[in-house]
């Protein structure tokens, strides 16, 4: 096979098509895009943007139960060397099709050789092709310290993927995978030696991604980690990705996890990092699982608001966020609004942006409710 075939085995057709490799079914070429991420990705300034998202190599020694490279599985394995990659890679992106790579691996003679090859082929990248544009690493579990560093230096974004919720969860969908010395010790590295960067280098990104399901945790034990990783690694992302079953895996029999649960999910970590929430007043229910009939913030305010509204012609930018419907733009936008005169009407707010059918039950205008109300789907107002 040569080297254009093994860039479109592992990953060229998936850049640009959404597509996965020609051999894997609709199901694997799912469970590659949740475990080896996606196409476009969003730059922190650059918005969506098309990355070369591709694997060193499909071959692995590991056995996660929900992935379709995991060893023993019948299915052909792929390489690239690190030349190789790099070289097509530099290819791609003189052509204007790329810009911006986003490097994963299996893992075969231990995570060290798996991240070496990894590296060496992101610093081709870096210094023979001199390419300054978006890199993002995947840190092979079992990296060393040495190679976290470079991998720091390297890249624009790191990703460690935890998969499980905490310790117990993970042993549930990757027993060989370990959670305290192979995962967290790089999530907290950046921020721990932060010092060591030069004022002119870039301190990288961070992300994280979990396998939504399969290992029966609730969205309780999900959000816990993510909002202490925000706070004390500086995580900068998680991606939360509902579990679809693959064929020939010891998860092959499990069921799929509902999306509209991903979608909550998402939803509750922006709260928590847009909008000034905090973990307990998520409205979790009693097996610790946000409610899938309506979205957390809609829940939240039914149940905190509907008998509190608040007046937006007074409210901080905090109480502002606490509103259905309004977001931090529109909330900076009513603030400054608030400067040139009041609020009386619905239509005003709907003018800057305000989605008035989520908010209106529960805001004041002048002193008044407004004068219509929506039925929002899902949540009780009584
Ligand atoms: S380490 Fe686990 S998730 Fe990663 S490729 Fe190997 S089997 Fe798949």
């Amino acid at each position: 096979m040569d080297t254009r075939e093994k860039i479109g085995v592992l990953g060229q057709e998936a850049a640009f098509d959404c597509e996965g490799p020609p051999q894997l079914t609709r199901e694997e070429r799912k469970a590659q895009f949740i475990a080896h991420s996606r196409v476009l990705v969003t730059h922190p300034q650059r918005g969506k943007m098309p990355v070369m998202r591709i694997m060193q190599t499909s071959a692995c020694e590991r056995n996660c139960f929900y992935c379709p490279f995991r060893a023993g599985r019948n299915y052909r394995r792929v390489s690239l060397l690190p030349e190789e990659l790099a070289g097509a890679f530099d290819q791609m992106q003189r052509a204007k099709l790329v810009d911006g790579l986003f490097l994963s691996s299996g893992i075969i003679n231990g995570g060290v050789k798996a991240m070496d090859a990894m590296l060496d082929t992101v610093d081709i990248v870096r210094r023979k092709y001199q390419y300054a544009g978006y890199v993002h690493l995947k840190v092979m579990p079992g990296a060393d310290t040495a190679q976290i560093e470079r991998a720091a230096r390297l890249a624009d974004r790191l990703s460690i993927n935890l998969e499980g919720a905490n310790e117990q969860r993970l042993q549930l969908l990757a027993p060989k995978k370990d959670y305290w010395q192979e995962l967290l010790p790089p999530l907290y590295w950046v921020r721990q030696h932060r010092h060591q960067f030069d004022p002119w280098q870039k301190i990288p990104s961070l992300t994280t991604q979990f396998v939504v399901g399969p290992a029966g945790e609730s969205d309780h034990e999900l959000l816990t980690t993510t909002s202490s990783l925000y706070r004390q690694a500086g995580l900068a992302r998680a991606y939360y990705s509902s579990f679809s079953p693959i064929k020939d895996t010891p998860f092959a029999d499990k069921s799929k996890t509902d999306p509209l649960r991903e979608h909550r999910l998402y939803q509750a970590d922006w709260l928590l990092r847009f909008y000034g929430f905090e973990l307990p007043e998520l409205p979790f229910d009693s097996q610790g699982n946000l409610p899938l009939a309506a979205d957390p913030k809609l829940t939240w305010a039914a149940s905190h608001l509907r008998h509190n509204p608040v007046e937006v012609n007074r409210a901080s930018r905090a109480q502002l966020l606490r509103i259905p419907g309004i977001g931090p733009k529109t909330a900076d936008v009513i603030l400054a609004a608030r400067r040139q005169g009041r609020f009386t009407e619905l239509h005003q707010l709907r003018q800057i942006g305000v989605q008035t059918g989520r908010a209106a039950p529960f805001i004041l205008l002048n002193g008044r409710q407004p004068e219509y109300q929506l039925q929002l789907p899902g949540v009780s107002l009584r």
